[in-house]
């Protein structure tokens, strides 16, 4: 089945909310973590993805357009809270901070069948 990924034409949630996680997730203490060059530290126990710790965030990581086209650069080095996010939908159920993020982006939420192409829908007998 043919899944479509509409995260691929957000970015909403990277250009607003904090990204922070433990320092150690870093490539400096965990070979192949997040990038150390692209965080700064948060406080003793944390670091943030820079550009999401101020007022207008946005990730230095995201690549694109939001709303249009976007990646993460560092996709498969992502810290553990952008792992963990939970698009709208993804698994079945909505995430009001998925829906906050693209509102902020004047993006409507998801709806459940963003996740399929067309000819994924059922069709009528
Ligand atoms: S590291 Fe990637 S997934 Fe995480 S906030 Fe930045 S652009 Fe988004
Ligand atoms: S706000 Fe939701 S749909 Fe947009 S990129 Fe983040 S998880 Fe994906």
């Amino acid at each position: 089945m043919k899944r479509y990924n509409p995260c691929l034409t957000c970015g909403a949630c990277c250009a607003f909310y904090r990204a922070s996680f433990y320092w150690a997730e870093a490539d400096d203490a965990t070979p192949g973590g997040v990038p150390a060059n692209l965080t700064e530290k948060l406080n003793d126990f944390r670091r943030v993805m820079i550009g999401t710790n101020c007022r207008d965030p946005r990730c230095i990581a995201l690549e694109g357009t939001i709303g249009e086209s976007v990646h993460c650069s560092i996709y498969p080095h992502r810290a553990s809270v952008c792992r963990d996010f939970e698009a709208s939908w993804v698994n079945g159920k909505p995430n009001e901070r998925c829906d906050k993020a693209r509102a902020s982006w004047n993006l409507p939420p998801l709806e459940p069948d963003a996740w399929f192409t067309p000819e994924d829908f059922p069709k009528a007998a």
